[in-house]
């Protein structure tokens, strides 16, 4: 630190581990990151990411001012007072004219957890809607909706800080190197420790290189090679039948399908040689202290709550749940889509995974909202498109998301908005759905806002104001209130302390978690007093939080995915992110060291794929799906099998999502985002 500087402690704004460090700044400027050593996560250590987040901050590109469309199609300038009332004007007009079901409203994982709980309160309470959702559709709601059902809590059962002491790590779904790289650096410790890594994913990523075993399986056949796992475990006399007797329901249902998945089965819809599924199966159940790690290449799929159900039942019939360094972990993507998800932003729960057509709930919340919320349950944020091209919705509110390019098949997201009459959306930069907003809302950035994130493993930590925003720049709840106030329905909020006192009031999982007692440091919940100390790890002693304190288990089959490679569409397309690039780019783009590690799209492509279509490193190619085309460069690698090509969602040049097919997960409602049938077309040599 240098003379004229100050530190202030915050959580990291990138990815869900939650690290903590300090911003260094000087003269209402961040200029640097100090590393916290005591914070038990990062202790210390930091991603590059993490390094460099405080840069996109003070770009020139920040919306600065509120604007309103005029009538040549332009956004103009114009003062708070006007634009709050034209907001307030036109949603009290559409939902006097349609009802308040014509409005949906998306909260953001990247916003903290006071602002997306006014943002709740605002949709629920002030116009009555119960379409309220976040980009958690578009990575963990089949977590959400599998953990539930499984265990009663869709979360990660143990804390990151337990990683060192298990014996046996199973990762599936998960680049945890490049997207968690320091949860990733908590597994070197316990590898050097001499725990032992399985890694089941099609790519051969960085953390297989390094695994004990790597089972590269078809893109949408996880619940083939679990199943397979559980059918040679039970075999093998490998499973935890006392567990299974006293802590769990459904054993014999699931084992009915189970096993009719032999590992020749297996073998055959996977592709994994059957040695090694039961070499794999059998260094699982053998550990007395086993973790299991997946992300969106398990939840992205039409299957992802079933793929979810399979996790949950190998932990259970293996008794690797309720102790510590043993369960199933959900890395969650975003820094606080845990909280989102705590904080109700999804249709038909209410904060804290309350039911909203319980009585006793609905009176709690009437009590301080002064109405019920809607007892029926609303849209997810991938029915939405639909909703609006029948006619259903008629306006959108957006807090900080990005729709138009996360959302699968863009072109038919686009052309929804073009039908909105009315759209709002509050965010830092221009993105490509501010395009299609009829009004624009400057936000302040993480950085200039008080508040809280809860990170993947429960923790709500605080992150703190640093410098004050640009020009007339103002916080997402403030502006969320002053719209709702317009409505004629007055908060009565100050400061971020206040908005948190009365979520947690209402959250018996947060109620014993308070400003003062995470002042240094987080607290997981649950916490529900607060003398409480949080709960690192869930389901002790097998007691789950189910309604009758027993695991299920659920039957699950393999069920090919929407769409397969075919003579007209040869390769399976799979996406993700890269470690350096974050989401659809808006922020992680407007850093130069990052945008200068990876500065263009690229699609990975098997060696032997490549030979025969005649491309090398750095060609220009495009990727056709039965949905449209991008071009990018292409990246000859090992890292893909054969038959599978990978690409990202960073980049404008190449939207990736334009290829995606928009086809749901029947309980989940997420899309299929892992597998679609694409051709490659070279287009021109590297010069
Ligand atoms: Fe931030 Fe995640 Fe990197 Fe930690 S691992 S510094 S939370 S991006």
């Amino acid at each position: 630190m240098l003379p004229g500087e100050r530190l202030v402690l915050t959580t990291c704004v990138w990815c869900g581990t939650g690290c903590q460090f300090y911003l260094r700044v000087r003269d209402n400027r961040l200029v640097g990151v100090v590393p916290s050593r005591s914070h038990p996560i990062s202790r210390g250590r930091l991603c590059l990411k993490g390094w460099k987040s405080f840069q996109f901050v003070h770009h020139p590109d920040r919306l600065k001012y509120p604007m309103i469309r005029n009538s040549k199609g332009q956004l103009e300038r114009v003062s708070w007072e006007e634009a709050l009332d034209y907001v307030a004007g036109r949603l009290m007009e559409i939902k006097r004219k349609y009802g308040p079901e014509a409005i949906a409203v998306f909260g953001s994982a990247k916003c903290t957890n006071e602002d997306n709980y006014v943002l709740v309160r605002f949709a629920r309470a002030t116009i009555g809607t119960d379409h309220v959702d976040h980009c958690a559709r578009l990575c963990h709601a089949s977590t959400v909706a599998g953990l539930a059902r499984s265990f009663g809590s869709g979360a990660m059962t143990n804390s990151i800080d337990e990683i060192e002491d298990a014996e046996v790590i199973l990762i599936t779904g998960s680049n945890t190197s490049e997207q968690h790289p320091v949860i990733a650096s908590h597994m070197m410790r316990a590898l050097n420790r001499g725990a032992r890594l399985i890694v089941v994913d099609p790519r051969r990523i960085p953390m297989a290189r390094i695994a004990h075993i790597h089972l590269s399986h078809r893109p949408g056949t996880d619940i083939a090679w679990i199943n397979g796992f559980i059918n040679v475990i039970v075999n093998e006399g490998l499973a935890d039948m006392d567990f299974v007797r006293n802590h769990t329901t459904g054993f014999e249902e699931m084992w009915e399908v189970a096993k009719e998945y032999t590992p020749d089965v297996v073998e055959s819809i996977t592709g994994i040689p059957k040695e090694d599924l039961i070499r794999a199966a059998r260094m699982y159940a053998s550990a007395e202290k086993a973790m299991i790690f997946y992300a969106m290449g398990i939840t992205q799929h039409v299957t992802g709550t079933h793929n979810v159900f399979a996790l949950a039942n190998l932990a259970m019939v293996t008794g690797h749940i309720g102790k510590p360094s043993t369960g199933v972990n959900p890395l969650r993507g975003q820094n606080n889509v845990q909280g989102a998800s705590d904080l109700a932003v999804v249709p038909g729960k209410l904060p804290g995974y309350q039911d909203p057509t319980d009585p006793e709930v609905r009176r709690k919340f009437a009590r301080v909202w002064g109405v019920e919320p809607p007892a029926w349950k609303g849209f997810a944020s991938t029915q939405v498109s639909d909703a609006i091209m029948d006619g259903t919705v008629k306006a959108v509110y957006i807090m900080g998301e990005n729709p138009v390019r996360s959302h699968p098949d863009i072109r038919h997201i686009e052309e929804a908005f073009e039908n909105l009459e009315f759209l709002v959306v509050q965010d830092i930069f221009p993105t490509e759905t501010t395009k299609f907003a009829h009004v624009v809302l400057p936000a302040t950035a993480w950085g200039e806002k008080d508040g809280t994130f809860t990170n993947t493993d429960r923790r709500v930590q605080r992150v703190r104001r640093a410098v004050a925003p640009p020009a007339e720049a103002r916080d997402d709840w403030w502006i969320i209130q002053e719209v709702a106030r317009r409505m004629g329905d007055d908060y009565g909020f100050e400061d971020p302390s206040q908005i948190f006192d009365e979520m947690a009031s209402l959250m018996p999982i947060y109620s014993g978690i308070s400003y003062d007692r995470i002042e240094r440091e987080g607290i997981p919940w649950p916490c529900p007093s607060p003398d409480h100390p949080g709960t690192p790890y869930l389901h002790r002693d097998g007691k789950f939080n189910t309604p009758d304190g027993r695991g299920r288990f659920f039957p699950v089959r393999h069920v090919d995915p929407p769409e397969l490679p075919d003579e007209e569409y040869p390769f399976y397309l799979t996406t993700g992110r890269v470690g350096v690039h974050w989401h659809t780019g808006s922020m992680s783009r407007r850093i130069h060291y990052l945008e200068r590690e990876v500065p263009e799209p690229f699609v990975e492509i098997n060696p032997e794929d490549a030979r025969t279509l005649g491309v090398r490193t750095g060609d220009r190619i495009r990727v056709c799906s039965r949905r449209g085309c991008v071009e990018a460069k292409a990246l000859v690698t090992d890292t893909v099998s054969r038959g599978v090509v990978f690409s990202t969602f960073h980049f404008e040049e190449a939207p990736i999502n334009l290829l995606t097919i928009n086809v749901l997960d029947p309980i989940a409602l997420i899309p299929e985002l892992k597998v679609s049938a694409v051709r490659i077309e070279k287009v021109e040599r590297n010069a």
